[in-house]
């Protein structure tokens, strides 16, 4: 099935050429074009799931979003310490920190109990969104080795409520170096490539409102937004994307 994924990124602080490619990306953006919110102008660029909320306040319903989490070194970061990341970065944050609850539980977030890898075929299908860990994702997400993070959604299904494709299935690739940190930067990262999941796109060089898209943590050359949460447009960018 054929794949589309987003530009990658990784922490811009090491990456003084992004930097300038990036500002000069913005100096020739033609003027007046404003970005009120930040979907992803292409169609197979966001969960389906996240259209529906699921009954079972209790578990993982049919219409929830879960992920598991897959560390491809696990002498770096062990599968379980990285589900606990990826679960308290998504889950656990706080109110107004954390994608999960958005849009009235649209957006229900679970961990799987094990890591991606361990599930029959059957029943890893069934999980809609996966989490790699690893040194270097270059074969998908391009750049040098070990530089960029990504997503990559697959599987388009027609959503006739909405008259366009929605993604089955969402993968998110973490370098250890920005994206796997274990720390606020990849917490960051973390809620970035989620909001690419949920179908929001990279603003390169258009800061008209503050995001995790564009956090200064991640690059992109707006100084509007410093946090490593998604910011308040951000969450209202999904739900308007939700229909
Ligand atoms: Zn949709
Ligand atoms: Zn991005």
């Amino acid at each position: 099935m054929a794949t589309s994924q987003s530009s990658g990124e990784r922490l811009p602080v090491w990456v003084p050429l992004l930097w300038v490619t990036v500002f000069a990306a913005a100096v020739l953006m033609p003027a007046g074009a404003v970005y009120a919110s930040h979907p992803n102008p292409s169609s197979l660029k966001h969960q389906h799931n996240m259209h529906y909320a699921s009954t079972n306040a209790d578990g993982p319903g049919a219409n929830d979003e879960q992920f598991c989490v897959e560390s491809h070194d696990t002498s770096k970061i062990s599968h379980s310490s990285g589900r606990s990341f990826v679960n308290q970065t998504l889950t656990q944050m706080g109110s107004g920190k954390v994608w999960d609850g958005s849009g009235n539980w649209r957006i229900d977030l679970w961990a799987a109990n094990s890591n991606c890898s361990s599930y029959p075929a059957s029943t890893r299908a069934t999980i809609e969104i996966e989490v790699h860990y690893g040194w270097d994702w270059s074969g998908t997400c391009g750049g040098p080795t070990g530089y960029y993070n990504c997503v990559v959604h697959d599987n388009p299904v027609w959503n006739a409520d909405h008259g366009h494709y929605d993604s089955k299935w969402t993968y998110v690739y973490l370098v250890f170096s920005s994206g796997g940190r274990l720390d606020n930067v990849g917490r960051a990262f973390i809620n970035h490539e989620f909001g690419h999941v949920f179908g929001l796109a990279d603003d390169n060089g258009n800061c008209n409102l503050p995001s995790i898209m564009h956090s200064t943590i991640v690059g992109y050359s707006c100084g509007n937004w410093t946090n490593w949460y998604p910011s308040a447009a951000d969450y209202q960018s999904v739900v308007n994307l939700m229909g």
